[in-house]
């Protein structure tokens, strides 16, 4: 009875595949893609294009065969590559196949995938996606790779698309504005706006890709000044399900701009940001304490986090691990010593870790990056309004959760992410978001296990949905929950779109469904925060 079932579903899954295929591939690959180079010839240099319409036609035969038979394995999409694509293209015979499967943050998301389509322009994306719609082949968009949860930007059997060549940064003439290739990380990002006194307004670890932390909403040092980082885009570049190119802005597309500020990878492939700069001149310190004065630097943060209602330029982080606990004291202007961290004057630091320095934000991030080494990570997120006796309570219960394993080979890490009422408001001043955030003081609370060896998988799951699970229970009872889930922070089981609220939700699905009416990212993208999911 059983094995009857799952074969008829198996069957039933199979009918809707070629159903999927047929639909999307109407034309032959090799007409598919000519029609894309038509389109992609309207505003993509011609240098990006011809070379691979080149090598399509001295390949005409062989497209036209794998579409005619309708191949939709991922061997077969990975041949394409290879054929349309040489030295921008790896499998397991290539000599940099490795190090594509290790590029992962998390050894967890470390999978041989059949191949990896190394994306240099927009045009090679147009093109990439083309292949893997018209095959109707499984693949994964990567851009940074540091998303924990295994199988978003990484897969088993299909084709990544990898994006971290696409690494252009230009600063506009008038110095307002930067746009960038989503293959950037934050911390090149910094370096290079530096150069010009300026910063943005993006990720606080150099790693961190610029693609995928924007799309997932993304914490900076300073929200209560600026908002998050998806509030930050003037322009996004999108490659469509169906390959075309447009630019998303608030006046050109506001529907999908406003769905790719915190909807995940639900519309397309975002190829381009174009960011407000800010400057990069600041403050800051950061020092570590002991466990045992946790109730005292809880006290402080949340000291600091009353007067941060009045400062925007304040921001302040918290993450505590392995009997230390780590604060950062940041502040947007180049000012020694800022009052509003006056509540840890009296505090006995055990160590300072980056002394009070008038520096940059490529400096801080700097010192950021060193503290995120590759392991295998998972990570849980959840809300609640700040309340000392509830941050006080939850600490307490970490400490004795912390441990899963002996404490070299990995730990549980607690973090305190403080939201302001202001963070809010600077999102709504920059065009508004549809992430349904209450305007009240905050924690984006979030606990991360970090381990290096496999056997200690299901003993790291457990520590970090066990606290996840009194963290929830703890907010309840105090009245203090609050829906919201961050994206960047949240697990594959938790649902971060669906906490932005039932008639946000409905917005962002009604975005996909118009932009995406094959549902391409729905159900050839592998996984990732997908509406269908949610
Ligand atoms: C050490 C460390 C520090 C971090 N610090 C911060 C922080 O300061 N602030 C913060 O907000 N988050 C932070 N994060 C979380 C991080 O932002 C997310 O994990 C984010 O998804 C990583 O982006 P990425 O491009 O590196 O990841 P990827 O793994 O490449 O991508 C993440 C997701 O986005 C999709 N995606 C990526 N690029 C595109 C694109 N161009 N178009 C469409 N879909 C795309 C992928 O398919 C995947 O689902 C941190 C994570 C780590 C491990």
């Amino acid at each position: 009875m059983r094995v009857a079932s799952v074969s008829l579903k198996a069957a039933f899954i199979a009918v809707l595949h070629l159903n999927y295929v047929a639909a999307a591939g109407d034309s032959s690959l090799y007409t598919a893609l000519l029609d894309v180079a038509d389109s992609l010839g309207e505003t993509q240099p011609q240098s990006d294009i011809s070379p691979v319409v080149e090598l399509a036609k001295k390949n005409k035969d062989k497209l036209d065969q794998v579409s005619a038979h309708g191949e939709t394995d991922a061997v077969t999409a990975c041949d394409v590559f290879a054929t349309l694509f040489p030295g921008k293209y790896a499998d397991q015979s290539s000599g940099d196949y490795t190090a594509e499967v290790e590029r992962p943050i998390s050894g967890t998301c470390w999978l041989k995938s059949t191949c990896f389509f190394e994306a240099h322009t927009t045009s090679d994306v147009a093109f990439g996606l083309k292949i893997v719609t018209t095959l109707g082949t499984k693949f994964a968009t990567r851009s940074g790779g540091h998303q924990q949860n295994v199988g978003f930007s990484s897969i088993e059997d299909g084709v990544v698309l990898d994006l971290s060549r696409l690494t252009s940064s230009s600063l506009s003439e008038d110095h307002k504005t930067v746009r960038l290739g989503t293959g950037n990380r934050w911390g090149e990002v910094y370096n290079r706006l530096e150069e010009y006194g300026l910063g943005a307004v993006g990720g606080r670890s150099g790693d961190v890709g610029v693609g995928g932390l924007i799309l997932g909403v993304g914490i900076p040092f300073f929200s209560s000044k600026y908002g998050f980082a998806c509030d930050n885009v003037q322009q996004f570049e999108v490659v469509l399900a169906n390959s075309t190119v447009v630019n998303a802005t608030a006046n050109s597309h506001p529907d999908l701009f406003k769905a790719l500020k915190g909807g995940g990878p639900n519309y397309g492939i975002v190829t381009h940001f174009t960011l407000y700069t800010i400057p990069t001149d600041i403050w800051y310190h950061v020092a570590q304490y002991n466990e045992s004065d946790y109730k005292q630097v809880l006290s402080a943060i949340v000291a600091t986090q009353a007067k941060m209602e009045d400062d925007s330029n304040a921001g302040v982080l918290f993450s505590g691990s392995n009997g230390t606990m780590m604060v950062g004291m940041l502040y947007a202007e180049p000012t020694e010593n800022p009052p509003v961290f006056s509540a840890f004057d009296s505090l006995k630091p055990i160590r300072t870790l980056a002394p009070p320095t008038i520096g940059t934000i490529a400096k801080l991030v700097d010192f950021f990056t060193a503290n995120s080494p590759t392991a295998r990570y998972l990570s849980f997120a959840t809300s609640y309004e700040t309340d000392l006796d509830l941050y006080k309570s939850a600490y307490g219960s970490f400490i004795s959760r912390q441990h899963f394993t002996s404490p070299t080979k990995g730990a549980l890490q607690y973090g305190i992410q403080t939201i302001t009422k202001a963070a809010v408001q600077a999102g709504q001043k920059r065009g508004g978001n549809w992430l349904g955030m209450k305007p009240v003081s905050t924690n984006w609370w979030h606990v991360v296990a970090a381990w290096f060896d496999e056997k200690d998988d299901k003993a790291a799951l457990e520590a970090s949905t066990g606290m996840m699970k009194n963290m929830t229970n703890l907010a309840t009872d105090a009245g203090k929950y609050l829906d919201f889930q961050f994206q960047n922070d949240a697990d594959v089981s938790q649902s971060p779109l669906k906490s932005y609220g039932e008639e946000n939700f409905k917005k962002f699905a009604a975005v996909a469904a118009s932009y995406d009416p094959q549902q391409v990212f729905q159900k050839l993208q592998n996984s990732g925060f997908k509406i269908s999911k949610a």
